[in-house]
């Protein structure tokens, strides 16, 4: 191939390729925002945001960005990394921004909405890039595409962050939408409230152009409520308004949900978020740091991303934790000191026992620690006794004989079948992923306070 010159049209090729062949957060992270400074002699300067995307580019990258750059003729013998003069040179952008919509402010608490959730601040990894896309068509066209939208995830993986985003995004767009957020709780005591008072129930939520519930799960049960809802669904869908809701399981696992609403919630889209994977937890730390321009070392955030897996609400009360020790005492967090606050000790022990596996569990599932120990069959029992097995195994590293011991076996081929049947199932199965998350961050809990 005939020797090139790398110019920065180039380079958008190179990025290009890249960007098909890291994750997408990875992409929009460290490689989005770079440039070409220099190319001399076999010597390629790329210019980067900030001291992050440096360190990640050189540490794990060069390779990749030399074999892509050889494809285009290329023969890098050299590969530096400058932070670009100009660019806040510790603090990294947020790696979701858009920047047209960056600087247009947002009104303060409109329709109930936080103005503290923008689309912006949102950051994007595989674990919710589908929800976000979907949750971006519906701010750019409501009640056009997906409708109803229905977003469900465990525990503070971002769900009312994202849906609370779409409203202000609409009302970004266009300062006349009549955009409303509530939570399912709030929906329901309004009700029983005007109920109690024997006013009729002014439901003002049927005028909106925008109606977003969140944690839609607790009308389960609520038969007015749900009724009520089911109403002012049907009024909005029919005007072709758009619905957002959240949850946190899909609409086919929340027990008690009626019939007719569950269906309806499966007319429009249904995404799911799912914990955030190493690099999104690190660009959540990144941007969150950021915003409170605080600066982290680059072994900080991968401490604390490494350290704390399960969900960003943790993420970020850890990061809380951090600055404000930080500033309470006039010192920088490093590494030593971060480690002393967050570690590993305080999160969750590990060092929990087979018996308080079984007894979680069987608490968790409303049985008896005989039932479920006892050979019998049933069906509420068996998938109980499977959750606990497999949960000796993978927090316990227990050998197959031993559990089997623990929950009344003799025979160990019933433990290994166990196993692997409760790991084949978390992969498909949102449902039984967020009850056994559920049950782990119980058991944990339990242990911290008590064991
Ligand atoms: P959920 O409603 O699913 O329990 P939240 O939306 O309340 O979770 O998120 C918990 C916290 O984590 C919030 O402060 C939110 O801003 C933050 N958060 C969650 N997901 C993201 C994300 N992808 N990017 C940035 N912050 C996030
Ligand atoms: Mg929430």
């Amino acid at each position: 191939m005939r020797e090139q010159v790398l110019n920065s049209v180039l380079w958008q090729t190179v990025l290009g390729e890249i960007e098909v062949s890291v994750s997408p957060a990875s992409f929009k992270t460290w490689f989005k925002n770079t440039s070409v400074l220099g190319s001399e002699d076999g010597h390629i300067t790329v210019g980067v945001p900030n001291v992050y995307a440096k360190e990640q580019l050189e540490t794990k990258f060069s390779k990749l960005i030399m074999q892509t750059l050889k494809r285009h003729g290329i023969k890098a013998q050299k590969l530096s990394y400058r932070v670009r003069p100009g660019s806040q040179d510790i603090t990294p952008p947020p790696p979701s921004s858009p920047v047209s919509s960056a600087s247009a402010p947002v009104r303060s608490n409109y329709g109930n909405l936080n103005n503290r959730y923008t689309l912006d601040s949102f950051v994007v990894g595989s674990s919710n890039e589908l929800a976000y896309a979907a949750c971006q068509v519906i701010a750019r066209e409501p009640g056009s595409k997906y409708n109803p939208i229905f977003v469900y995830g465990g525990v503070g993986l971002g769900k009312t962050h994202l849906i609370q985003a779409v409203g202000n995004e609409i009302v970004r767009r266009n300062s006349n939408a009549r955009v409303e957020y509530v939570t399912c709780e709030r929906f329901t005591k309004e009700f029983v409230a005007a109920i109690l008072s024997k006013k009729s129930f002014s439901n003002h939520y049927r005028s909106v152009d925008v109606l977003i519930v969140d944690d839609i799960q607790f009308i389960a049960g609520k038969e007015k409520s749900a009724e009520e809802f089911f109403h002012t669904f049907n009024a909005l869908h029919q005007a072709n308004k758009q619905i957002i809701v959240s949850s946190d399981k899909p609409p086919n696992a929340i027990p008690a949900l009626e019939e007719r609403l569950r269906t309806r919630f499966e007319w429009g889209m249904t995404v799911d978020i799912q914990p955030p994977d190493l690099e999104t937890r690190m660009a959540i730390l990144q941007t969150k740091a950021k915003a409170a321009q605080i600066n982290l070392g680059a072994d900080v955030i991968d401490y604390l991303a490494n350290n704390i897996q399960s969900n960003i609400r943790e993420l970020e009360g850890a990061l809380t934790r951090v600055m404000a020790y930080c500033e309470m005492r006039g010192v920088a967090p490093n590494l030593e000191l971060v480690e002393q606050l967050i570690s590993p000790s305080k999160q969750p022990s590990r060092h929990i026992t087979a018996k308080q596996i079984v007894d979680k569990t069987a608490r968790f599932f409303n049985l008896t620690i005989e039932e479920l120990t006892s050979p019998r069959r049933a069906k509420e029992i068996v998938e109980p006794r499977q959750i606990a097995m497999y949960l000796m195994r993978s927090e316990l590293r227990l050998s197959f004989p031993q559990i089997s011991k623990y929950v009344g076996r003799s025979d160990h081929t019933t433990a290994m079948h166990s196993v692997s049947k409760i790991e084949n199932a978390l992969i498909k199965n949102q449902h039984l992923r967020s009850q056994v998350h559920e049950l782990k961050e119980r058991i944990y809990v339990w242990k911290r306070t008590w064991g």
